[in-house]
């Protein structure tokens, strides 16, 4: 990782947490032990608890009120207004009070009156596939699992189409980020996600690829925690400008995308946000290039927006053209867990674009 954090978490804590044994999770029996007591002041559920790991060994966690503990190495990771920081610092960009803090990383707080009045103008940005490919994901999970859990990685905001997973009661999302969001029930770093080998029935990354150091890294991170046949749902952008500030890194291809999920089986793949949703950001970004102030940065994104926008609804048109996913603002995968790898052969062989 780039990072390395020295100080020791001890001392990053402030305190030695009290922690409760490990055979204090949440019981069967009715009685509310101090595990239980703990468990309950989470936002997330018990079957998220249950396949928790140490991210730092993959050892057991104990679960207290204030934090959590692994048994083997003894790490102890607080829990912030009911969210485990399962961080590692001296393997993350981040260390543990960055979180506790909750001071913003990837989302920046912005002024009432600019949220307002964005909350009220179009996005330059469509994304014409992810509704139905969340349905059919949601059917297909359904009939892996009557009760699927599904991981979601930079899951502190609900992403584009996901609304028919949130609203499903027999879905267990879990809803991860490196950022306190209003929707994170867990934080964590996905180069060392916190979970059991085998453990998800699906795993979601959307628009959170292109914001990790070392995304073919997070990938494998993702197959670890897929039980065989898992699904994955992943989208990240082609043509687009940078975004998160210092938080955004790569770029990939319809087909260096495909790479990265060699390990999968494809199911589907294709455009996500077409070249309309490009060219718009391309045309607001060139207009941002001759500002440097805040405010002016500000009033033109904004008003780049309204000029803008229209020219997403051609990726209505443009999604099923071979032409134009050359030149996509960014892709989609989704696939099952394999164990064989897509040869490079086979990934070449898959082009289907406009030369
Ligand atoms: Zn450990």
């Amino acid at each position: 990782m780039i990072e390395t954090l020295d100080a020791p978490l001890q001392d990053t804590l402030g305190r030695e947490a009290e922690v409760a044994s490990s055979t204090a999770l949440p019981s069967d029996s009715g009685h509310a032990g101090a595990g239980e007591t703990a468990a309950a002041s989470l936002r997330i559920g018990r079957e998220a608890i249950e396949i928790l790991q140490c991210p730092g060994c993959g050892g057991a966690l104990s679960v207290a009120v204030d934090a959590m503990q692994c048994d083997a190495c003894e790490r102890t990771y607080p829990i912030a207004d009911g969210v485990p920081v399962l961080v590692v610092p001296e393997k993350s960009l981040f260390d543990i009070e960055t979180f506790t803090n909750a001071e913003p990383t990837f989302f920046r707080p912005v002024g009432k009156v600019r949220e307002l009045i964005s909350g009220c103008l179009p996005d330059v940005t469509l994304n014409v596939s992810s509704d139905k490919v969340y349905a059919r994901m949601l059917q297909q999970m359904l009939e892996i699992s009557e009760h699927p859990t599904v991981l979601v990685i930079g899951g502190g905001v609900i992403g584009g189409g996901m609304d028919c997973l949130v609203d499903d009661p027999r879905i267990t999302l879990i809803e991860t980020d490196a950022a306190i969001a209003p929707r994170t029930s867990l934080v964590c770093d996905g180069h060392d996600l916190p979970f059991a080998d085998q453990s998800v029935d699906a795993v979601i990354v959307q628009a959170v690829l292109e914001h990790v150091v070392d995304p073919h890294r997070c990938v494998q991170q993702i197959h670890r925690v897929l039980k065989p046949g898992g699904l994955v749902y992943s989208d990240t952008p082609f043509m687009q400008q940078v975004h998160g500030r210092q938080f955004d890194f790569t770029r990939f291809t319809r087909l260096g995308h495909r790479r990265l999920f060699r390990m999968f089986d494809e199911i589907e793949s294709g455009i996500s946000c077409g070249p309309g949703t490009a060219l718009a950001w391309s045309l607001r970004y060139f207009l941002l290039s001759f500002f440097a102030s805040d405010r002016m940065r500000a009033a033109v994104s904004l008003a780049s927006r309204l000029m803008f926008f229209p020219l997403k609804y051609c990726d209505r048109y443009l999604v099923n053209k071979a032409s134009a996913s050359d030149a996509a603002s960014a892709f989609y995968f989704y696939g099952s867990r394999s164990e064989t790898p897509l040869s490079d052969r086979e990934l070449v062989a898959s082009y289907h674009g406009g030369f």
